[in-house]
């Protein structure tokens, strides 16, 4: 390929695929509680986990989550409540949304079979290219490339590929790259250490050069490139967005709303929003036909979305009069216990127990 930079860089004996396995079996991760199976359903569920968040993290949620449906038809049946309380604290819930909405797809498509290949397996909800590779290399053996966040940053170093990697050109080369690594056996093993070793020692910051199986030909390491490699977005500014959060009280309760099925956060439980400059007392006259008086101003909590930034402003008020006809389907009140095991977004959860 014309763009391949490696070549004035003598080749180490051995192929990238081995140097890489080699290393995963004596210094990668092993024993975590989705590794040593077949079965495509725990295999899709731990990646799914994994897209977004840390081991660490994902492990206490995947046993609880797997404790609840233990198979695709059990998440299929469950109502989609129950699927995001399950995934409360975890962050980025279209995840929980897609997988509860593939696991319907699998059952009422495929009779509840996973599909067996990695094309079938990216055409469902949430499951991108990289993703479908790694279950079907993990669960069927087959012989397909990933190419994650890490994976991306491993392969821009090693391969010393300029550009930002979200930039489709640059994305093309990546999974070029990707493909023309992947080794003729043991695709399991290597793919489980290009995982590995992007999370463990080709880190984002201060990776550990002297550890790596594949330094020897490092574009990077061998141009002193690697603080520069990959290339970070190009600079655009950050849409900035306010609202302002009630948190309305009564009897030692505090009223929770549901959030719509689409957009942030989507049916999770929060609480209501309104504009910053809005009118409290009249806001909810008009809303909840209540008489209310605005009590103090808490601090505000800065949530970072991909695409904006979001500051929340909560408001305390105190429910003098509560007219019965303004209870409804998507409103509750309850007490700041019961609160907290609800289906929360992590900056409301983080507002309610600093209550
Ligand atoms: S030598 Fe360093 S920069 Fe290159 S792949 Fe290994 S850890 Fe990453």
């Amino acid at each position: 390929m014309a763009h391949r930079s490696i070549p004035k860089h003598p080749a180490p004996a051995r192929p990238f695929a081995t140097r890489l396995s080699a290393w995963q079996r004596a210094h990668g991760r092993h024993g975590l509680p989705w590794q040593g199976t077949r079965d495509p359903y725990r295999i899709w569920l731990a990646e799914i986990m994994l897209q977004q968040t840390q081991v660490a993290t994902v492990v206490p949620y995947y046993a609880r989550f797997l404790a609840a449906f233990p198979d695709v038809r059990a998440l299929a049946a469950a109502p989609v409540d129950r699927v995001l309380e399950l995934w409360s604290g975890l962050g980025y819930y279209r995840r929980a949304h897609h997988l509860h909405a593939a696991a319907g797809v699998i059952v009422a498509q495929c009779g509840g079979r996973f599909p067996r290949d990695a094309r079938t397996i990216a055409a469902l909800p949430g499951v991108g290219r990289s993703t479908a590779a790694a279950i079907a290399a993990f669960a069927f053996g087959e012989r397909a490339a990933i190419l994650d966040g890490n994976v991306k940053r491993v392969l821009a170093r090693h391969r010393g590929i300029d550009g930002f990697p979200g930039a489709p050109k640059v994305e093309a080369r990546l999974w070029e790259s990707a493909e023309s690594l992947l080794p003729a056996r043991g695709i399991e093993t290597y793919t489980q250490a290009l995982m590995d070793l992007g999370a463990t020692v080709c880190a984002r910051t201060a990776p550990r050069c002297g550890e790596c199986p594949v330094a020897a030909d490092c574009v990077a390491r061998i141009e002193g490139r690697v603080a520069a490699l990959p290339a970070p977005r190009p600079a655009k500014a950050r849409p900035a967005r306010v609202v302002r959060v009630l948190v309305l009280e009564r009897a030692g309760t505090i009223l929770l709303e549901k959030r719509p099925a689409a957009g942030i956060w989507a049916g999770l439980w929060s609480l209501p929003e309104i504009d910053p400059d809005a009118d409290i007392a009249r806001h909810c006259k008009a809303r909840f036909l209540a008489s209310v008086t605005a009590g103090d101003e808490l601090p505000p909590i800065e949530h970072g979305f991909t695409h904006f930034s979001l500051t929340i402003q909560p408001q305390r008020v105190d429910v003098r009069r509560w007219p019965l006809r303004a209870e409804a389907p998507g409103l509750l009140w309850l007490t700041r216990d019961d609160a907290l095991a609800a289906a929360l977004p992590a900056p409301i959860r983080k507002l309610l127990q600093s209550l």
